[in-house]
């Protein structure tokens, strides 16, 4: 869970009905709190990256959302439990909306590591199970998406197979 800086009309105006007033948005947006919900897609051979007649091609279905369900309910159950809302006029309501595929940011897990030639591309040290000399140490060696923002263990994981490197050199 983290906090989304602030979304304004114009943001809203999107996903509103038709014909929705811009004062009725506008207010909307100024007495919201933005939140931003990450959850897990578990891992899916089906879901994965192609080329399709030279283009690009992603293949998604989204799955594990009984527990995005669950996280998303467990969190405004805590809102609600703080009051978070409007205090004069009871009238706080819960919107969600889940970002679409157009919207792919953490995409992890096409190349992942692990023990198993069969079903993993990487060992644990991330060299290729079939190359000597061959390592990536970008997203892709992610077992599955973890829920949380990638970056960090992207870096931690780049580190210690650095390190590993270093020390298969100066052996
Ligand atoms: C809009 C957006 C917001 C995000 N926000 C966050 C966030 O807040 N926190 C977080 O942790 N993560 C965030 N992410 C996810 C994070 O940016 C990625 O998971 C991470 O950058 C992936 O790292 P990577 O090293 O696997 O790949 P990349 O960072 O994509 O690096 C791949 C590099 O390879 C280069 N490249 C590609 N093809 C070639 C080629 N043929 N030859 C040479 N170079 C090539 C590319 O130019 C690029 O520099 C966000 C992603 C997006 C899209």
């Amino acid at each position: 869970m983290q906090l989304l800086g602030k979304a304004n009309k114009e943001m809203l105006e999107g996903d509103a009905p038709p014909m929705t007033p811009n004062i009725a948005l506008d207010q909307m947006a100024k007495h919201s709190i933005d939140w931003w919900i990450t959850s897990e897609d578990l891992p899916d051979p089906n879901n994965r990256v192609t080329l399709k007649n030279g283009n690009i091609q992603l293949s998604y279905t989204d799955n594990n959302t009984e527990a995005y369900e669950r996280l998303l309910k467990r969190w405004t159950e805590v809102l609600k439990s703080i009051d978070c809302g409007d205090k004069i006029i009871p009238c706080s309501i819960y919107l969600k909306k889940k970002i679409p595929l157009e919207g792919v940011a953490h995409q992890v897990g096409t190349c992942r590591f692990g023990s198993d030639p069969k079903t993993n591309v990487l060992d644990l040290n991330c060299k290729t199970h079939d190359l000597d000399n061959l390592y990536i140490v970008d997203g892709s060696f992610f077992p599955s998406s973890a829920a949380v923002n990638p970056s960090l263990t992207i870096i931690a994981n780049a580190l210690r197979v650095g390190e590993h490197l270093i020390e298969l050199i100066t052996k």
